[in-house]
């Protein structure tokens, strides 16, 4: 019997329903799991994805594309599959895609975030476990290595440096990726307690208006379309794209210290070449035991390993008693690609 989902050279292929998941060449028909640039590619004749990110994929399409939106749980039948999408707590709009055929369910997750004890990402649906025969998982923080501190405690040193920098006249530039980071970033910080206003980066801006307007509510703050403006502002709070480091308008914000936030940021390496103030680790992906958390809850028998460290996820699974293999995928796995996911809003900003 032939697999139900495979890989074929343009992405993930579901031949019973005739379409590709994230595919990462223009194919006809795609089921997209959110509007991250590695994920949402240019050129599909027909794209289906949560309708929460329709409007940013719109920004990153263009005009012509064709998107049709589904709401979380809602079935479609495609081909001779039912497909249905379903929470993934990565960013606005960000679904695993679960397809049955024939009784058999398999589900691919995209990128996704686990809730640890309390720690719920705000900023869109948190990720539901679903049941399924198959689980098709990422690994991009796959390694024990990888364990996230609660956030609540992450966003505490943050706020520490925050009002540190403020004491001493200077501005606090954190930078995090500008779709889904910042937006985190900017519910958890922007408090009734903060030590000073808060500011964004316009390309922050454009994407914060789209989770406006999928109904997310996020707190209010002034966008720096010239960075001069945060001249006239004590102690405030920038939050804008890991880009800005070092550039013009980092400069023209006057004296402030910077800091990163991301995953990456538990690598001294990673901490070192960013030549940052401050890294805090804080991550849209699941750590090492989320990860472990997620296929447990998914009760699947089988899980098929894809962009990140799939070796070490792949072996630990198998000696765990599960059958485990990998997907060679061309999404990203590192800060370049989210980097370059970036600079593409950054481009639809202007
Ligand atoms: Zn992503
Ligand atoms: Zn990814």
């Amino acid at each position: 019997m032939s697999e139900l989902i495979t890989r074929r050279p343009q992405g993930l292929y579901c031949g019973a329903g005739g379409f590709y998941i994230d595919p990462w060449l223009p194919v006809d028909r795609a089921v997209v799991t959110h509007a991250h640039a590695d994920h949402c590619r240019p050129g599909h004749g027909a794209l289906l994805a949560h309708h929460d990110g329709l409007g940013l994929m719109r920004v990153r399409l263009g005009p012509e594309a064709v998107l049709e939106g589904v709401a979380y749980g809602e079935p479609r039948r495609l081909g001779e599959v039912t497909v249905s999408l379903h929470p993934a707590g990565h960013v606005l709009g960000s679904a695993q895609i679960r397809v049955e055929h024939r009784g058999e369910v398999w589900v691919v997750a995209g990128d996704y975030f686990v809730s640890g004890a309390g720690d719920v990402n705000t900023t869109c649906a948190p990720f539901e476990a679903v049941r399924c025969d198959v689980f098709v998982t990422e690994s991009t923080f796959g390694l024990p290595i990888y364990r996230w501190a609660p956030q609540r405690e992450v966003l505490d040193e943050m706020r520490a440096w925050w009002a540190d920098c403020a004491a001493q006249g200077r501005h606090a530039l954190l930078m995090g990726y500008s779709l889904g980071k910042a937006q985190r970033l900017l519910a958890g910080l922007a408090t009734a307690d903060a030590p000073g206003p808060v500011c964004v980066h316009p390309a922050v801006a454009r994407l914060n208006a789209a989770y406006r307007e999928a109904g997310v509510a996020l707190p209010e703050a002034q966008a720096l379309t010239e960075a001069a403006q945060a001249k006239g502002l004590h102690g405030a709070l920038v939050i804008a794209p890991p880009a800005v480091q070092g550039s013009r308008w980092a400069k023209a914000l006057g004296p402030h210290s910077d800091a990163f936030a991301s995953g990456w940021m538990r690598l001294r390496g990673a901490r070192r070449r960013r030549a940052v103030d401050r890294g805090f680790v804080f991550s849209d992906h699941a750590d090492w035991p989320g990860l472990l958390r997620a296929i447990e809850a998914t009760g699947a028998q089988r899980v098929i390993v894809t962009h990140g460290d799939e070796g070490t996820l792949v072996r630990y699974l198998g000696e765990q008693g599960l059958r485990a293999d990998a997907f060679q995928t061309e999404y990203g796995d590192d800060d370049s690609q989210a980097a370059a996911d970036d600079a593409s809003w950054a481009e639809a900003v202007r």
